[in-house]
């Protein structure tokens, strides 16, 4: 059957085998009627008065066409079905009336299929070869070459056959014009559909009432991993299996209306990879209503589905990391502390903070920060079971909860554990590694609390606390502590009427020349000398205010105070350099030079030399270039300037270098640690070599015994203070203790370090 050519074979309707179909139908039509007839005539021996041979013959070319039909040369055994049969008519026409019968009928008939198989043109053809065939015959008879058949005169029958096959070539034409028509109209839309369907990204597939693909787009086929050629005229179920046909006719039956959506999951069986796929039905109907197959629309939600699935990650995990957030931390912190209710065990709240995470991201930049975090995370994930909770809060602090403890003896492993991991170094890069620490603070449900906010909050305090009292250092919260902390530094209004009532006090350490044996200057320390609590140390109330207008007013206040102790001091003799500690908040306060210069001179016999103001490395760090103005600034005053707790805050050498400090303190952490930790003793060699190579002073603090004095004579660090000298001690007791003080003799021999 000729068809307008669909454009690059993206267009396939199943029609394309109705033309197969008719014949087949013929064929077995003819093949069941003639074989019948011939049967019967045998039966009843009227053999001579039926055109049996010819039948005989019409009957074993259907037979074959059938064959070839199913051998799949169906053009070609048509062509020999319809010319054979023509010609076996026509051939047979001239011997008896029945034979011209059959003609009649048979005629039109194999013009009409002819019409249907070929086209128009093979039709004509046809009618054209049997009027002229029938001329010869009618000719034949006229001149009574043949026997004259019947009645009518032969030319004039001649006329009515032309007639009536004329009539039939006309029909068949008309017929099969209005035929294209319908089908040319079809093969637009199909291409239209192709053409809309190829160019989005949904599948199509129209299936008909027996379950055959009628059609399907190229996305479609590709997505089953077919050619469309391969799944037109095939059964749905061969590609989707039985149970996707059952979820489609559940879904059309669910609804009225015939239409209807779900989502499966389907896995790509070559690439294994898993994909989402939303499939909207609509039910098929023909023009008088029954039911005839299905559209499916699928769409391919894979991304949708797996951005949702992240949206909701996203929502309860940290970006970073992937660990929980602090809502998911929450959310499981309060199913362990039922669960600890139910098994009566105990909950376990670690806060955990980096110490001098910001400097390394300021000195290493952020994506190394970033790295650090993530292997902190895994880190800590293996250090803790699989049912405990390890959480990102944000920067540099994670919680770690810990369930079905069973007493607090428990926790200092697991806590020594998590530290450990923390301290383990960290590689940066491939050549470098750095070390970290950490403060922790624990609260234990339910000693300190039964909510989760509480529990969240007595550990984050307790974090604090550990954080003062240096690196790598775990607190337990104290809900005696907490309940004395609470009272007394909930808010700075209580550091203000301190202030105002004059209970701060200011306690002196002296710093020694080891080598020389000299008191080379005093630390003033603050103390808050409080009517009820008693001595305060600074670790428990400057915490509370640092960043206030108040820590501003008190760090005022020690500097008057140092400044007045210098004039007593000098009022009897004693010259003593005395170094201040100023909070970074504070030295970057506006007015902190002009506010220095005026008390200097308010204090004229004293010379600004003998000031020195100790800022912690940390917070010169936080804005080089501006601490690096004001030490110069105040540097054009006489007044010099110290780094402390020098090494925890990864200063660069370039930042050292822009940092015009006179001096750098050692941290008292490594100090510690430097006869038994050869890194602690190789951190603080590093930072004498650094301070010689810049040309700066260096001094140990946290000299706890005279080995570690020797210790630190031996790599070159002369100046120290710490409790192997002297603890701090209020101003009165100074001069006294100077007067008393004797240097071990073995430091005076302790080894120089080889230059
Ligand atoms: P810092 O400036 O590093 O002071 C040294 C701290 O170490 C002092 O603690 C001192 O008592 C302690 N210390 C001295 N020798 C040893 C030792 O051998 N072993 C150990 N373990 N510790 C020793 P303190 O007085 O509690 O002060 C703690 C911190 O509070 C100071 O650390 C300083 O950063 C800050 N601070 C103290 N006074 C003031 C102040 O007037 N203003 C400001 N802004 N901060 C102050
Ligand atoms: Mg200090
Ligand atoms: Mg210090």
């Amino acid at each position: 059957m000729p068809k307008p050519a669909p454009p690059h074979g993206t267009v396939t309707l199943l029609d394309e085998e109705a033309g197969t179909q008719m014949l087949s139908f013929f064929s077995t039509t003819v093949v069941l009627l003639l074989g019948t007839a011939v049967s019967l005539a045998y039966l009843f021996d009227a053999l001579s008065s039926l055109p049996l041979r010819p039948a005989t013959l019409i009957c074993a070319l259907a037979l074959a066409t059938l064959i070839g039909i199913r051998k799949g040369h169906a053009r070609i055994a048509g062509q020999i079905l319809i010319w054979g049969s023509w010609a076996i008519i026509l051939a047979s026409a001239p011997f008896g009336s029945g034979n011209r019968s059959v003609g009649v009928v048979g005629i039109p008939l194999l013009i009409f299929m002819q019409g249907w198989l070929k086209g128009p043109r093979h039709a004509i053809g046809m009618t054209i070869a049997t009027v002229a065939a029938l001329l010869g015959i009618s000719l034949a008879e006229h001149y009574n070459w043949i026997t004259q058949a019947g009645p009518i005169p032969p030319l004039l029958r001649w006329l009515m056959l032309c007639a009536i096959f004329c009539i039939m070539g006309f029909f068949t034409v008309l017929s099969h014009r209005l035929h294209l028509k319908r089908y040319s109209e079809q093969v637009r839309l199909a291409t239209t559909l192709a053409l809309v369907t190829e160019h989005s990204p949904i599948m199509l597939a129209a299936v008909d009432a027996e379950g055959r693909y009628r059609y399907v787009n190229n996305n479609y086929a590709h997505f089953h991993g077919k050619s469309t050629d391969e799944l037109i005229g095939n059964p749905v179920v061969d590609t989707v299996g039985a149970d996707t046909l059952r979820q489609i006719r559940q879904t059309l039956l669910k609804n009225d209306d015939g239409r209807g959506a779900y989502r499966s999951r389907h896995q790509d069986p070559v690439s294994g990879i898993e994909r989402w796929l939303e499939t909207s039905v609509q039910q098929a109907r023909t023009n008088d209503g029954a039911e005839d197959g299905f559209y499916a629309i699928l769409r391919d939600i894979t991304d949708e589905v797996r951005s949702a699935e992240q949206v909701n990650f996203l929502a309860y995990h940290d970006s970073l990391t992937g660990l929980p957030n602090r809502a998911l931390m929450l959310d499981r912190l309060r199913q362990a502390i039922l669960r600890g209710e139910r098994e009566d065990s105990l909950v376990v709240v670690c806060y955990l903070d980096l110490d001098g995470f910001k400097r390394l991201n300021d000195t290493w930049g952020h994506s190394t920060g970033d790295s650090v975090l993530i292997q902190l995370a895994d880190r800590l994930q293996d250090c803790v079971r699989g049912t405990d909770t390890v959480a990102r809060l944000g920067g540099d602090e994670f919680v770690v909860l810990l369930g079905g403890i069973e007493n607090r003896e428990e926790i200092p492993a697991t806590v020594a554990r998590l530290l450990k991991a923390v301290e383990c170094p960290i590689p940066i890069s491939e050549s470098r590694s750095i070390a970290l620490s950490a403060s922790i603070g624990v609260s234990v449900c339910p000693l300190n609390g039964e909510e989760p906010d509480v529990l969240l909050r007595n550990a984050d305090q307790a974090m604090l606390i550990a954080k003062q009292s240096g690196r790598s250092r775990c607190s337990l919260f104290d809900t005696e502590l907490e309940g004395r902390a609470r009272a007394l530094y909930q808010t700075t209004a209580n550091v203000e009427r301190g202030l105002a009532e004059g209970e701060f006090v200011l306690f002196y350490q002296p710093r020694v020349n080891m080598r020389l044996g000299t008191v080379v200057g005093v630390e003033a320390l603050i103390r808050w000398a409080h009517p009820e609590e008693g001595l305060i140390l600074p670790v428990s109330f400057l915490p509370y205010v640092e960043g206030s207008e108040v820590a501003v007013r008190l760090g005022r206040w020690v500097l008057a105070e140092a400044l007045s102790q210098m004039q007593r001091w000098s009022a009897i003799g004693l010259h003593l350099p005395i170094s201040v500690n100023i909070s970074g908040h504070h030295l970057k306060a506006p007015g902190f030079g002009e506010h220095l210069a005026k008390l200097l001179e308010a204090h004229p016999g004293i010379p600004a030399e003998r000031l020195e103001i100790e800022i912690l490395e940390t917070a010169a760090m936080e804005d080089v270039e501006k601490v690096a103005r004001i030490i110069r600034d105040s540097a054009s005053l006489g007044v010099s300037f110290a780094l402390d707790d020098f090494g925890t805050g990864h200063s660069s050498l370039t930042y050292v270098r822009r940092l015009p400090a006179r001096t750098l303190k050692i941290d008292k952490s490594f100090v510690r640690n430097i006869l038994e930790d050869p890194e602690d003793l190789a951190i603080a060699k590093g930072v004498v070599a650094l301070a010689r190579s810049f040309g700066r002073e260096v001094v140990a603090e946290g000299m706890e015994t005279i080995e570690h004095g020797v210790a630190l004579l031996s790599i070159g660090c002369e100046h120290a203070q710490g409790y192997g000298i002297a603890h701090p001690m209020p101003a009165e007791a100074v001069p006294a203790w100077i007067a008393q003080w004797k240097c071990p003799a073995c430091w005076g021999d302790a080894p120089r370090p080889a230059t």
